[in-house]
Parts: C-alpha cells; sequence; structure tokens
C-alpha cells in the first residue's frame, strides 16, 4: 500500500472522528447542558487521533504529504510538492 493510500485512509479517519466528536459533543449538550468539558475531550481526542498525520511523508524527500507550504491540509498531496515525486499508485 502507498503511502499516499495509508494517508488518504487516515483522511477518512479523521472525517469520521470529526463527525463523532461533533455528535459527542451536540450529545452532551442535549442532555446535561452546555459543556465546555465536553468540547473539551472532543478537541483532544481530535488532535490525538490526528497526530499520526506527521508520520505520512513522502519518500524521497520526507515532506509531509497533508503540508501545502506552511499550509495543512485535511486531504494529502498525489504528488510530492516539494521533489514531485508520484505518491499514488499508477492505476488509482
Ligand atoms: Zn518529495
Amino acid at each position: 500500500m502507498s503511502v499516499y493510500d495509508r494517508a488518504r485512509r487516515h483522511a477518512w479517519f479523521m472525517a469520521g472522528a470529526l463527525v463523532i466528536a461533533i455528535l459527542f459533543v451536540l450529545v452532551v449538550e442535549r442532555f446535561f447542558g452546555h459543556s465546555t468539558i465536553a468540547f473539551g475531550i472532543a478537541i483532544v481526542g481530535l488532535v490525538a487521533g490526528n497526530t499520526r498525520m506527521s508520520t505520512f511523508n513522502c519518500p524521497k524527500c520526507g515532506k509531509n504529504l497533508f503540508f501545502r507550504g506552511i499550509f495543512v491540509v485535511p486531504w494529502p498531496n498525489r504528488t510530492c510538492g516539494k521533489c514531485g515525486t508520484e505518491l499514488a499508485p499508477p492505476s488509482d
């Protein structure tokens, strides 16, 4: 499996985690009223889940797939933004 595929899988995982985090906060607010703690737990959970993001790097130059220059985007680069290496399999 290419680094792009694994990064894309992680992007989907984070999208799902974001939905669950939002639902979690909404449910807590619905049943227990406004809760800063629930919000904090959701944020910490998302940040913890996203630490894996830093492991998806270009095999050639080490640039992270989720970085576009200084910006971080939720979807990985298909082609390395630094050295131009094709990160996605040609069949994809
Ligand atoms: Zn590269």
